[in-house]
């Protein structure tokens, strides 16, 4: 019997829906999540284990109901592994660090990756930028 563990590197209980996505690989309805409409500037964190992911100068309106990003903050911050799930062929996007799910890539995006990192705001806090003054 393996014995479940706490995740390393959780700085907080997560909420219901944090967990439904992040361990569970659920996905929230569109247009519904609190960053869909974020334009500050700032830096997207794992809502698991705080892990900087994305950045606010990726992201970009791609309709679909969900934050979207061209490119993650460092290649390696995010793990990306074939997902097969509800007969479909797509990608699944996770924290490296934590494990979490984030969302799924696309090959859909616009310039300059041709990507579309389609995550999950549930998923995410964001850290806004101080403004220097
Ligand atoms: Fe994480």
């Amino acid at each position: 019997m393996k014995k479940q563990g706490k995740k390393e590197g959780r700085k907080k209980q997560l909420t219901s829906e944090q967990y439904k996505i992040l361990k569970e690989k659920g996905t929230e309805p569109a247009f519904t999540g609190k960053y869909l409409h974020n334009k500050k500037k700032g830096t997207y964190v794992c809502a698991g284990c705080g892990k900087e992911l994305f950045s606010s100068e990726d992201k970009f309106d791609s309709g679909t109901g969900w934050p979207s990003f061209t490119k993650p903050i460092k290649k390696n911050s995010i793990d990306a592994k074939p997902d097969h799930n509800f007969g479909m062929n797509r990608t699944e996007l996770l924290c490296e660090n934590c494990g979490g799910h984030l969302g799924h890539i696309f090959d859909d995006g616009p310039a300059p990756t041709g990507l579309r990192y389609c995550v999950n705001s549930a998923a995410l806090d964001f850290k806004e930028k101080k403004k220097i003054k």
